[in-house]
């Protein structure tokens, strides 16, 4: 079956069951970033004014499988409402006999927001309890997904609830509009493309860069991910961050873009805690030496092979951005990468909220709102959730 999209399906007078990411930051049940939700109205308003009601569902944070309200989404309901101009019901769960009737007796145009999924064990883990993705379907007519930073994750509310739906279901605006701009990246990037990665989730990435190496005109690796590379390279790093079990998987990069004549950069200079000092990286730092962002040498000399580029992918920050004067690095990379003419494209909560402090969100030809789902999309040119969509 071809993969639908959301105006491709009769909707008038069907209750529809929207799996969005509303997984976003929060302090006291503050939302501090609600970019997630406003990138999922269109879809969401589209619905509604064609003629449907709306069941959506949603993840928020890791509460383990347990109800426990510190996750509940109840915060993002009023703000939802607030952005839509519209009531909108929170549901106290995400299936059962109550919600079952609050779905039920949803008019045209009403929305019901379930409660977290995560407060089941099921929803990550689907074997646990098939039901759960079945008592799910039961709340809707049509199943569309929205969910781009899930998508790569099977998932009961994913992967495994469209088996009810084997033919109304599809996906949402947001999820089609990162998908079309991720496959020209993975199919025929304009060139030269290349490929940024820094941040902190090393164990998570490092993989990638496997598939990187395939595709970009070259690699450049700052943030901690760099000192996972110098390690592998017999280079002391003092007190850095470093993922001790992946220096094999380091050495394996270096070796294939090597055998690929790929270019890699690593940093040459670093910015280290104390005082803010900046070390050469050349002999090694010494051992309570931690570094935190690249150092000028570095960006001067990146900033020159940036300049050349007719596509960028980054993704993770290039030092510890959130700490001034650790920020220096990322910004100035950021702010040249948005300067630049050509396809820009931002992968990462953490990347994007750099270039969003720096007010140039808009100058990015499209961020990202799934860091590991966009990783995944560019190494293997699909998701599960989206092949589920297909079957
Ligand atoms: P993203 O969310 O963009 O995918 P990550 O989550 O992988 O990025 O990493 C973001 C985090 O990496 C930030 O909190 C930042 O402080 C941290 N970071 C970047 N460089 C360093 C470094 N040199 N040492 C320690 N932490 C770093
Ligand atoms: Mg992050």
């Amino acid at each position: 079956m071809q993969l639908k999209r959301v105006d491709q399906i009769q909707l008038r007078g069907e209750r529809v069951l929207v799996r969005v990411d509303f997984n976003v930051p929060m302090e006291k049940s503050l939302i501090t970033d609600d970019i997630r939700i406003r990138e999922a109205l269109p879809t969401l308003k589209y619905i509604l004014e064609n003629g449907g009601s709306l069941v959506i569902l949603s993840h928020l944070g890791r509460p383990k499988g347990k109800r426990n309200l510190e996750y509940s989404l109840a915060p993002i309901a009023k703000h939802l409402s607030s952005l839509l101009n519209k009531p909108v019901t929170m549901a106290p769960d995400c299936i059962g006999v109550e919600v079952e009737k609050l779905a039920e007796r949803l008019p045209a145009g009403g929305i019901l927001l379930l409660e977290n999924l995560r407060f089941y064990e099921a929803e990550e883990e689907p074997e646990k309890d098939p039901s759960f993705a079945k008592q799910l379907a039961n709340l809707g007519t049509v199943y569309i997904n929205d969910a781009f930073g899930a998508a790569h994750r099977a998932h009961s509310s994913t992967t495994e609830i469209v088996r009810y739906f084997p033919k109304k279901k599809g996906m949402g605006f947001l999820m089609a509009k990162e998908v079309s701009t991720l496959s020209k990246i993975f199919q025929n990037p304009d060139r030269p493309f290349y490929a940024l990665v820094g941040g902190a989730k090393i164990s998570s990435k490092i993989g990638v860069l496997d598939t990187l190496l395939a595709k970009a005109d070259a690699l450049f690796i700052g943030g901690g991910m760099a000192f996972t590379f110098f390690k592998a390279s017999g280079i002391e790093v003092g007190k850095s961050l470093v993922d001790t079990e992946h220096l094999e998987t380091a050495k394996g990069v270096l070796a294939k873009a090597k055998q690929k004549k790929v270019p890699i950069y690593l940093p040459t200079d670093v910015v280290i805690a104390d005082g803010a000092k900046v070390l050469s990286i050349e002999n090694g730092l010494p051992p309570d030496a931690a570094g935190l962002d690249i150092g000028p040498k570095t960006i001067e000399a990146w900033k020159k092979e940036l300049e050349k580029a007719k596509t960028v992918f980054w993704n993770g920050p290039m030092g510890m951005f959130e700490k001034p004067p650790f920020e220096q690095g990322t910004f100035a990379i950021a702010s040249l990468i948005a300067s630049l003419n050509a396809m820009t494209v931002i992968g990462g909560g953490d990347s994007a909220a750099a270039a969003e402090q720096l007010g140039f969100a808009n100058r990015f030809t499209h961020i990202s709102t799934g860091g590991g789902a966009a990783l995944e999309f560019i190494e293997f040119g699909s998701l599960v959730a989206l092949d589920a969509l297909k079957m």
